[in-house]
């Protein structure tokens, strides 16, 4: 086989690969199944961008999943308690890959303004957040941006912010249980 076909088929092997990840991407970001770990009020603003006014269907993330399993978007609204860590850290190794992290308000992005022991200092201290979405409450408008900065991460291939060494202080050593 020549040099020149050699590369022919490599370069065609090199175009099916590459849109088949946008293919993959566009099916990915237009269907997020949303799973809201709601813990306070910001929870409840949440329930407002799934309603007919915001309505989060039109970015094809309206099927809101309460089992892990079946997510892979979580959505973390509202204070994180020391307590409650252990938890959501187990929620989050259920999930299934691919998956990401919005964390939603300032509770769940830094204490807010519970600046105490019992209280954890942001929900990345024990997962990794994708995007952060500023707010107390943030506005659902405000959600709605985060999604779309999310679909068009995944849509960039934006890597996930997390260190190879690093390991959460909770993680599970069997999280399937
Ligand atoms: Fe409540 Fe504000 Fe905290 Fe959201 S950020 S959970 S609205 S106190």
């Amino acid at each position: 086989m020549s040099d020149s076909k050699n590369l022919d088929d490599m370069s065609r092997s090199f175009a099916l690969t590459t849109k088949l990840d946008a293919i993959v991407a566009w099916g990915r970001r237009n269907s997020m199944w949303p799973l809201p770990y709601g813990t306070a009020c910001c929870g409840i603003e949440l329930m407002s961008v799934m309603g007919p006014k915001y309505d989060l269907a039109r970015f094809g993330a309206e099927v809101v999943r309460f089992s892990p399993r079946q997510a892979d978007l979580l959505i973390v609204a509202g204070t994180i308690t020391e307590k409650m860590a252990p938890i959501l850290v187990r929620i989050y190794e259920q999930m299934l890959e691919p998956k990401y992290v919005l964390s939603m308000g300032a509770c769940a992005s830094s204490g807010g303004f519970y600046r105490a022991y019992h209280v954890l200092q942001g929900c990345d201290k024990v997962i990794p957040v994708d995007v952060y979405v500023p707010g107390c409450p943030p506005t659902p408008e405000a959600v709605l941006d985060g999604i779309m900065t999310l679909q068009k991460m995944i849509k960039d291939g934006t890597p996930r912010p997390w260190k190879d060494n690093w390991t959460s202080p909770y993680t599970l050593s069997n999280p399937t249980s």
